[in-house]
């Protein structure tokens, strides 16, 4: 949830023509009228590259009055200004800084020989931490040193570079790669994109950088912006990081990590920063909604349009990028998504057209698509819904479907072939004693000879 500004404002009234009012607040692709009271105004999806209203609330507005349809009624509401909305929510906010900077207090004293790093990734979370720490927790302690650090992912904006140069230059560290993200896909992995499954770019350019840089042996106190709000994973984190790890715990016993702000909402953080006149990223007015890589396969349809629009020289580079992983590792024939289908976005997901249709219900139209891309026959397109491991019950991937209808089918015949022949990779790894890698280049081998299965 994220206040919208002017210049996201003006982009979705120029990209949709509906006026929305001043104020308001996107979730997602929800766009509500304040933050408290989470009356929706507008649901909207991307099609094709183009904004598309689901629902349209919005009866007629003026000023701060906004009439929303309510069923077959019209309610008369309030549109709170962001004065107002700090105003709502300033004992909230009070309470929350003091219990930050309470809990920081007391576990800096506790490790008080311990070098105190602060990380920032130059969005919003680290500059309320920022800002937390320097004015409200530094001055109250006795040794004032501390270092920031600041990971370039090579990904990132202008704006995000800029950012963080504001911050003090006697205390900045800007880690920078040996290579760029870009020439990395490029050159080393001969343009293999991340994908949402496999994001193997963050364990080089995100996760796990500090190691590069920071001394094992040595005593440190990293303070950093991780909120429980931010995700399923996080939900679950506590104050002392290394201590709700666990056994999980990845770095050093002697570095200690810290999350004051913890248990603040994105509501908070945005109202924290209102009120305080906190400087951010620029964009976050632009509409994004945080500001680490610029192109991203997690970054959702309705971002990359932001990108399209208010970064245009770095996606059109990134579309070239992916057109050529589209020739290079045989789009087409292997996940079957035409070149528009890959750069609109499947380059994301990373995932074949047969594994999308095939995880739904099976309709006739579905069965029919299936049969058309893979050009087999009715029967053998209705084996490829739903199927799961006779082992071990894992559901099977069309790869996975492929290579146990190649099996049986040349066993017993397609139509012989029965619940008991489809395996998993393992489970099929396992019973003819081969690798996973050996499946991989099977499935690969049978894909070159045109086999109509995969
Ligand atoms: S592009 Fe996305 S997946 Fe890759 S390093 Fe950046 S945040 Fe991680
Ligand atoms: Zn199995």
């Amino acid at each position: 949830m994220k206040p919208i500004f002017e210049e996201e404002k003006l982009f979705f009234e120029k990209k949709t023509g509906i006026k929305i009012p001043n104020n308001c607040w996107r979730n997602g692709t929800k766009i509500y009228l304040n933050s408290s009271n989470k009356e929706l105004l507008i649901r909207f999806k991307i099609e094709d590259n183009i904004i598309k209203i689901v629902k349209n609330n919005i009866y007629k507005f003026e000023k701060n009055i906004v009439a929303v349809r309510d069923k077959k009624q019209v309610k008369v509401l309030h549109n709170y200004t962001l004065e107002e909305e700090i105003s709502l929510n300033k004992n909230r906010l009070i309470f929350l800084e003091n219990r930050s900077v309470s809990k920081s207090l007391k576990f800096i004293k506790k490790y008080r020989y311990h070098e105190k790093r602060l990380a920032h990734s130059g969005g919003k979370d680290s500059d309320v931490l920022f800002y937390i720490f320097v004015n409200k927790i530094l001055p109250l302690l006795k040794n004032k040193d501390y270092k920031i650090d600041f990971n370039n992912t090579t990904n990132d904006t202008a704006q995000t570079y800029l950012h963080i140069k504001e911050l003090p230059n006697d205390k900045l560290n800007i880690h920078n790669p040996q290579k760029g993200i870009i020439e990395w896909i490029t050159e080393d992995k001969n343009y293999f994109l991340p994908c949402v499954t496999n994001r193997n770019c963050c364990s080089n350019y995100k996760e796990g950088r500090m190691k590069d840089y920071l001394d094992k042996d040595k005593k440190y106190l990293l303070i950093l912006g991780m909120r429980r709000d931010e995700s399923p994973d996080r939900s679950k984190y506590d104050y002392d990081l290394n201590k709700s790890m666990g056994e999980k715990n990845n770095v050093p016993e002697n570095w200690k990590r810290f999350l004051p702000i913890l248990e603040w909402t994105d509501i908070d953080i945005w109202l924290y920063i209102l009120m305080n006149n906190i400087k951010v990223n620029h964009m976050y007015k632009l509409g994004y909604n945080r500001c680490g890589c610029l192109i991203c396969p997690f970054q959702s349809d309705y971002i990359d349009l932001l990108t399209q629009y208010f970064y245009p020289f770095q996606w059109s580079r990134w579309m070239k990028i992916v057109e050529k992983n589209y020739e290079v590792c045989s789009v087409g024939s292997n996940l079957k998504w035409s070149l528009k289908e890959w750069l609109e976005g499947r380059w994301k997901q990373g995932k074949s057209q047969i594994y999308e249709i095939t995880k739904l219900k099976m309709t006739k139209e579905r069965i029919q698509k299936v049969m058309k891309l893979l050009g087999i026959s009715e029967e053998l397109a209705k084996k490829y819904f739903k199927k799961e491991c006779f082992c071990c019950g894992k559901k099977l991937n069309p790869e996975e479907i492929g290579m146990s209808l190649k099996v049986a089918g040349q066993e017993k015949g397609f139509s012989n072939v029965a619940d008991e022949d489809y395996l998993c990779k393992k489970c099929y790894c396992d019973k003819y004693n081969i690798d996973k890698k050996t499946f991989k280049n099977k499935v690969f081998k049978y894909r070159k000879d045109k086999c109509s299965l995969f």
